[in-house]
């Protein structure tokens, strides 16, 4: 029965942390805007989405007005961790940590993240939000949505106390999470794809008296990250086909989860399965010894996702109820911020050919967002205990996180419907450059496992190339298109190369101006790691070499062969018996270094001790 009719510009259906953000969000933006959020708790709880990076961290800060309360409330983080170890080595004798290999920052990062307890964000933003002027219901719950056709109002039905009303609205959004069964209202609408392309499970849950990773190892251990917070940072402990995450979320409780590939892995879905999986890790082992568990949750399949974000007849789905990919990277509260920006190009009164423009472009760019991220993780899983395979696709992943995505936000190029426009020209060529790098790193890791390589750098290693210093720097002076083309496209060679030379055991390649020369853009969208795209590649090398001996010299008929080992050598084969100027000229060429400007500016810290 009816009790009372609101009329509201946006209602959000449920509280998490999406209609958290977003909802503030859009009021901070547009003061007049009347939004509700209705929830059916009173009271919140642990959740995933404890870990937040660059974008989100900015959002928090610069768009929500969080910079305070974040510091204040929740902990500062010190970036993504990943550690390696070499069963071998530890094979029966006792676990030393400092054994490990290590990819990880000495420093806190440059752009502040944080590490968060959602059931205290949670509640604080329905705190927040309402002292800005959203009114938040909790204890309510929706039951039905009636869509309004034309410019009719929707209806949505809330049940509270056994009572239930009808609160009207222009616009709803969808932010029911995952698992809600009022999501079904929204399946017709925009049906679901149970994503089995990417077939990851996770197991989770919070846990006291962890161990504290700081005051494991020596000194030396210590000192190699300039004695900052391991245990401040999302440490990742990794192994062939999973990941395990552990972070830190305040008052002695630590967040551990395994997110796995089913292909891989046996099934942790039950907590005494995730529990004996993490006792099974030497590391993480050691960690836990005098732990208790608090809490325990687990999906089966975490990658979904529904066909539309939004539509003309103004509705909206948002966060977990639009779909899901992997954590790991920790994107999502990213996903969150940039779905922010999407959301506000949307729900201001405008017409209705305008709006028609926006939902499609939006559409458009949250199914090529998807499919793009997508690439990072699938068939990755088998590389991810690889110190070697990881080293250089967390370089990738990250500087062009650093360089594209993030430097994007900074400059807020979502709010811009022109930018995204551009971005959806080229993005056949972004996907196919993209997955031409991830099938390299796939292939490594096919490779290094056939060949019993698998863990040949898991001892002692310490990696640092994650600090992005000087794209972080530049960020800083404005967005600025062709220092990010010319990064992403350095970022790309770097990688290529650095796949080559693990793959084949070359060196010289990186630094060979030729070599890098022939690698263009279209070498690149093509690459393969095997031997056929390294014979060809080296063939035009060769060709570009004797293109320039004839330039130099006429039409001489000088042949150059170059294979793999030729990068390396101070002179490609074959030219050794050529008069002494164009020997001289060839080598000059030959040895000529190239500049790689992400090469250049990577830190490479103390070596392995
Ligand atoms: C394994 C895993 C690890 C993750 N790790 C991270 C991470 O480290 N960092 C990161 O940024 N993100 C992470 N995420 C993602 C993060 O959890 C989500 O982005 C976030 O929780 C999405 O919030 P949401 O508001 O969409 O959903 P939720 O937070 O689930 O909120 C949905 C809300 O709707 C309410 N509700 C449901 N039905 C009704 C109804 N009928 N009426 C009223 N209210 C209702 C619920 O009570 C709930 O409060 C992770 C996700 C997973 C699965």
């Amino acid at each position: 029965m009816s009790m009372k009719t609101d009329h509201y510009d946006a209602v959000f259906l449920g509280g998490g942390l999406a209609s958290g953000m977003m909802a503030r969000y859009l009021k901070r933006e547009h003061p007049d805007l009347n939004i509700l959020v209705i929830e059916k708790n009173t009271t919140t709880h642990y959740n995933p989405g404890e870990s937040t990076v660059g974008v989100a961290g900015l959002f928090f800060i610069r768009d929500l007005g969080l910079s305070t309360y974040l510091y204040l409330n929740h902990l500062p983080k010190c970036g993504l961790r990943y550690l390696f170890h070499d069963r071998e080595t530890h094979n029966g004798k006792p676990f030393d940590v400092t054994n490990c290999s290590e990819i990880g920052p000495n420093i806190l990062p440059i752009f502040p993240t944080f590490q968060v307890d959602r059931k205290r964000l949670d509640a604080d933003l329905w705190r927040l939000n309402r002292e800005i002027g959203i009114e938040v219901e909790t204890g309510n719950l929706v039951t039905d949505v009636e869509f309004g056709e034309g410019d009719a109002l929707h209806k949505v039905q809330v049940s509270s106390n056994g009572k239930s009303r009808t609160v009207e609205t222009r616009w709803v959004v969808n932010s029911l999470g995952r698992g809600s069964k009022t999501n079904d209202i929204f399946d017709r609408l925009s049906p679901i794809t149970i994503d089995d392309e990417h077939l990851a499970a996770g197991a989770w849950g919070r846990f006291t008296n962890t161990g504290d990773i700081d005051l494991l190892g020596d000194d030396a251990w210590r000192k190699k990250v300039g004695y900052t917070a391991r245990y401040l940072s999302t440490n990742h402990f990794m192994g062939r086909g999973f990941w395990i995450w552990a972070i830190p979320i305040g008052d002695g409780v630590v967040s551990w989860g395994i997110v796995y590939d089913k292909n891989i892995i046996r099934d942790l879905t039950q907590q005494d399965a995730f529990v004996e999986f993490l006792k099974e890790q030497p590391l993480v082992a050691k960690l836990l010894e005098d732990a208790e568990i608090v809490d325990f949750q687990s999906h089966p399949h975490l990658t979904w996702k529904r066909e539309s974000f939004c539509s003309t007849d103004r509705w909206a789905c948002v966060g977990d109820a639009h779909g899901f990919l992997d954590p790991f990277y920790s994107p999502g509260c990213d996903v969150l911020s940039r779905q922010a920006y999407l959301l506000e190009h949307l729900i201001p009164e405008q017409e209705p050919a305008q709006l028609k423009e926006k939902v499609d472009l939006v559409n458009e760019y949250t199914w090529h967002e998807y499919d793009l991220v997508k690439l990072l993780y699938k068939d990755q899983y088998n590389g991810f205990g690889s110190f070697e395979i990881f080293n250089i696709k967390s370089l990738w992943d990250f500087h062009s996180y650093t360089n594209r995505l993030l430097w994007y936000f900074y400059d807020r190029k979502y709010r811009d419907g022109d930018f995204v426009k551009a971005a959806l020209k080229t993005k056949d060529k972004t996907m196919e450059l993209t997955a031409a790098i991830q099938d390299g790193f796939r292939d490594l890791a096919l490779y290094l496992t056939e060949t019993g390589q698998y863990e040949r750098q898991n001892l002692g290693e310490y990696s640092l190339r994650q600090n992005r210093f000087r794209i972080e720097e530049e960020m800083l002076t404005g967005y600025d298109d062709a220092i990010s083309v010319n990064n992403h496209f350095q970022i790309c060679k770097f990688t290529v190369s650095e796949l080559i030379e693990s793959r084949f055991g070359l060196k010289g390649l990186l630094t060979n101006r030729m070599a890098q020369h022939a690698l263009s853009v279209a070498e690149l969208s093509g690459f393969k790691l095997n031997e056929e795209w390294l014979e060809s590649f080296c063939g035009k090398v060769a060709r570009d070499l004797e293109s320039q001996l004839q330039d130099k010299f006429g039409n001489n008929g000088y042949h150059v062969t170059v294979d793999g080992e030729s990068f390396s050598q101070p002179i490609p084969k074959g030219l050794d018996d050529l008069p002494e100027d164009v020997k001289s000229y060839a080598t000059n060429l030959w040895q000529e270094k190239a500049v790689n400007t992400v090469a250049d500016s990577l830190i490479t810290g103390p070596k392995s001790g």
